[in-house]
């Protein structure tokens, strides 16, 4: 039996890693699983699940741990994650992690790496207020990093750029303060079992992704 691979990108929200998940999810042909794209389909859909979820990201906090590993366990268990998949914004708490860790030993996988992109906090607040999100498929753009060719339209495919509303000033300084109570704590659980791998996401979008995709290749060639 093939092992699934999974990766989990960590980092603050304003790191870059819607952005770079899509860049090695085509790479290394995995799903890109990213926890609040499923979310906000919810709530497009104005499914249960997403007015729910809804409450809590309008204030920039998480979904309750239940409901959001319930999310997921269904997703991994989909057929098109058969050989593993990309984790963004999936675990964002201890007991997320955990229960990843239950889950993958069902599904005959296991985290093999987790790249941190790392961003110092003073700087995020700039990076989530000019961001630009596609309507249809979630592609990301900034007004300054990562400008579309033309201004309001996806590059990559034509729809709509939005603001999210919690890329909005109040809710983003409360997403921060949550990522550092909650998710922070995650860097250590990881590098205790020797899966951490720091990067600076500071660099270009390009040598964020080549320091990404040199690592992931070099786990993928030992293994
Ligand atoms: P993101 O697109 O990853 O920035 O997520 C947007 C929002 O969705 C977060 O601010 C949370 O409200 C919610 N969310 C996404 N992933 C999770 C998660 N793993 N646990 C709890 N809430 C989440």
């Amino acid at each position: 039996m093939i092992m699934r691979t999974y990766i989990v990108l960590l980092g603050p929200p304003g790191a870059g890693k819607g952005t770079q998940a899509e860049v090695i999810a085509e790479k290394m042909a995995l799903q890109h699983i990213s926890s609040g794209a499923i979310f906000r389909e919810h709530l497009h859909d104005q499914t249960e699940l997403g007015k729910l979820a809804a409450q809590y990201m309008d204030r920039g906090e998480l979904v309750p741990d239940d409901v959001t590993i319930a999310m997921i366990r269904d997703r991994l268990e989909r057929p098109d994650c058969a050989l593993g998949a990309l984790l963004d914004g999936f675990p964002r708490t201890r007991s997320q992690a955990e229960a990843l860790d239950g889950m993958l030993v069902e599904l005959h996988g296991a985290v093999k790496a987790v790249p941190y992109i790392y961003v110092p906090e003073e700087i995020l607040v700039e990076r989530l207020a000019g961001r630009w999100t596609c309507r249809s498929q979630g592609h990301v753009f900034h007004d300054k990093y990562h400008p579309p060719k033309q201004p309001g339209i996806c590059d990559e495919d034509g729809s709509e750029l939005y603001q999210r509303d919690d890329d909005k000033a109040e809710t983003v300084m409360r997403r921060i303060r949550v990522y550092l109570v909650q998710t922070k704590p995650l860097i250590a659980y990881y590098q205790e079992q020797g899966l951490l791998f720091q990067v600076d996401g500071t660099l270009s979008i390009d040598q964020v992704s080549a320091s990404l995709l040199s690592y992931l290749g070099a786990l993928e060639d030992h293994s």
